[in-house]
């Protein structure tokens, strides 16, 4: 199983990213499960038609704290099992509480060993990298971090600070800093900027994802450009960064 987290500033594109490699791995013949780590809960969104799921933390509130997988996993665009984990009441609650509940529930419901996925990604938030939102990176979840940034000083800031958290939590044998998604945003010199910036955060660029109005054509029939835009650039792009994702997780073997 290749555990995958994807990092990065709030509305920097991580879901959007992480959905299309999601797509772009199940065309390829990949059981993959993606994880929404983020109170916004609309990771999946675009595998799911459009439509948002309902949270973990949403049926464990239901259901008194019984429920079930069928409750919390939903099968989107290619098979891709979907979950989102839920954020708290606003006013009420930690919001990265809710991403160790919903963990929790899914290792005592046996998620993994019941739908032995391929490739596991947790799309998660990462302007604050404590509590639960370091809970990828720690305790074998993750082996791999990528972090989505755009040339803007607020996603390197952020960036940085998800590279940090990485680090001292690396000593300890956790998830590994693998590398930036380059989600550009057209800030004048990007490319230049965040290599500038990678030298004093470490890592290099994994891909550069060009920034492209198909995307939001393919939000509004609530899909991925995957799958919505099969053959077209955007979509070759990002299957193209889905297979140099898993070659640097397997190190080029097959899974
Ligand atoms: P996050 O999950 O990091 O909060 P989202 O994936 O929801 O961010 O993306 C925020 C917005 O940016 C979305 O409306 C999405 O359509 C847009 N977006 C993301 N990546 C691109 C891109 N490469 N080209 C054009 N629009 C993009
Ligand atoms: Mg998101």
């Amino acid at each position: 199983m290749i555990k995958i987290a994807i990092y990065g500033k709030g509305g920097i594109g991580k879901s959007t990213t992480t959905s299309n490699i999601s797509a772009a791995l199940a065309t390829l013949g990949y059981k993959v499960m993606q994880i929404g780590c983020d109170p916004k809960s609309d990771s999946v969104k675009n595998l799911m038609n459009g439509k948002k799921i309902p949270t973990v933390l949403d049926k464990l509130r239901e259901g008194n704290g019984d429920v079930t997988l069928d409750d919390i996993i939903f099968k989107g665009y290619g098979d891709v099992l979907c979950v989102e984990a839920g954020g708290p009441t606003p006013g009420i609650g930690c919001a990265g509480r809710g991403i160790i509940t919903a963990f929790e529930k899914l290792e005592e419901l046996n998620a993994y060993e019941i739908y032995k996925p391929d490739v596991v990604l947790y799309d998660v938030l990462g302007d604050v990298v404590c509590g639960g939102f370091a809970m990828p990176i720690r305790q074998g979840y993750a082996d791999n971090v990528f972090i989505v940034t755009s040339g803007e000083m607020m996603a390197l800031f952020a960036a940085s600070n998800i590279a940090q958290a990485i680090k001292n939590f690396g000593n300890r044998g956790y998830a590994k800093y693998s590398g930036v998604i380059l989600n550009s945003r057209n800030v004048e010199n990007e490319l230049q900027v965040v290599e500038k910036a990678l030298e004093e955060i470490g890592g290099s660029i994994v891909d550069v994802v060009p920034r492209d109005g198909i995307v939001q054509q393919a939000e509004n029939q609530g899909k991925t450009v995957v799958e919505a835009f099969p053959d077209s650039d955007m979509a070759l792009c990002y299957s193209s960064l889905a297979r140099h994702l898993m070659d640097i997780c397997t190190g080029g073997k097959k899974v």
